[in-house]
């Protein structure tokens, strides 16, 4: 059987820093990075894609502000799922005109994902993930006043936040699972999944919120039993002391030296945090590794040559 791999890639490889997001820019950045899952699917492994959407989601949110006075506005839960269609959709039509040129015949879908929140979960007492652009600080109090929660940011402007509350479940990873078994390439659990909480058994209600496209990425791969999870993202693995004078990138580390660096605050919430916290898991529920390194070195860091790795514990050491 072919080794399954979850591959979450990160804003950086649909949209660059310092890009508007036109769709020539984002494709162009997606071919990028389809290139390289490219390149695995060659190596014989079955792929599962997960992706960030926050620029994408932010775009789309500013599109339905502006254009509010012609047509309605749509709910954070739909503009989420409007971002994993389009995202999908270029991912599909890149990844498959590049398979094809290498005489690669794979089936390729985008699956749009709910993931369940629990309606208990603390960050909803304590919104704290900023959606869309800034505004004004009048905007942001007539949204106050009608409920949502909104901060100024160092000067920048008002933006609103919602919470960001832990993955439970993925509603559609009975599909995506059986999809894999089809060894069709899937993309699923787009920015984290569409955030659903349970209204009735098995019925579910969208929600204001982001759920951690890494946290949920674990999820992912545990449900499709992957062999190895990878997160892609714009540094080359992950590092102690990172940015310090002593900063030291690590290789292969043991879940009991991820927890020891944890404890030390090596790791930034937000953006390494929950990357280093979704691997954890990963490795703990299923004894696999896994990766975090650079979108260009993907094969490398699969075949162990790049990245960190967090292995379970020594006995997996291999270099
Ligand atoms: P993505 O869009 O891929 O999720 P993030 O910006 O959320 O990217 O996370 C990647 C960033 O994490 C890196 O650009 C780096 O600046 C930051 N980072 C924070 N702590 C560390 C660390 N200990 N080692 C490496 N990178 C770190
Ligand atoms: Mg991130």
């Amino acid at each position: 059987m072919k080794k399954k791999v979850v591959i979450a890639l990160g804003g950086n490889a649909i949209l660059q820093p310092g890009q508007k997001g036109t769709y020539e820019e984002q494709i162009d950045n997606i071919e990028v990075a389809c290139r390289e899952i490219a390149e695995l699917v060659k190596k014989g492994f079955q792929i599962v894609i997960t992706h960030g959407n926050g620029p994408q989601v932010g775009n789309i949110l500013i599109q339905n502000e502006e254009g509010a006075k012609r047509v309605p506005k749509m709910p954070l839960d739909v503009c989420g799922a409007q971002s994993q269609g389009m995202i999908g959709y270029m991912i599909q039509q890149k990844l498959r005109k590049i398979l094809i040129r290498n005489g690669y015949n794979n089936e390729i879908t985008t699956i749009i994902t709910q993931v369940v929140v629990d309606k208990n979960d603390p960050s909803f007492q304590n919104p704290s993930k900023p959606v869309g652009p800034f505004y004004s600080e009048e905007k942001a109090k007539i949204e106050i006043a009608k409920g949502e929660s909104w901060i100024e940011d160092a000067g920048r402007g008002w933006r609103k936040v919602v919470p960001s509350p832990e993955p439970k479940t993925i509603v559609e990873a009975n599909i995506i699972k059986k999809v894999v078994q089809d060894e069709v390439i899937v993309i699923a659990s787009g920015g984290g999944g569409i955030p659903v909480v349970e209204e009735g058994k098995d019925i579910y209600l969208g929600i204001d919120a982001v759920i951690d496209k890494d946290l949920a990425g674990q999820r992912l791969a545990v449900d499709i039993e992957a062999d190895i999870f990878v997160i892609l993202t714009d540094v080359s693995g992950v590092a102690i002391n990172y940015k310090k004078d002593n900063e030291t990138w690590l290789r292969n580390i043991t879940l009991d030296e991820v927890n020891l660096y944890e404890d030390e605050g090596h790791f930034r919430q937000g953006s390494m945090g929950p990357k280093v916290r979704a691997c954890k898991r990963f490795v703990e529920i299923t004894n696999k590794p896994a990766i975090i390194s650079s979108l260009d070195k993907l094969v490398d860091a699969v075949e162990g040559k790049a990245g960190t790795r967090i292995i379970p514990d020594a006995s997996e050491k291999t270099s």
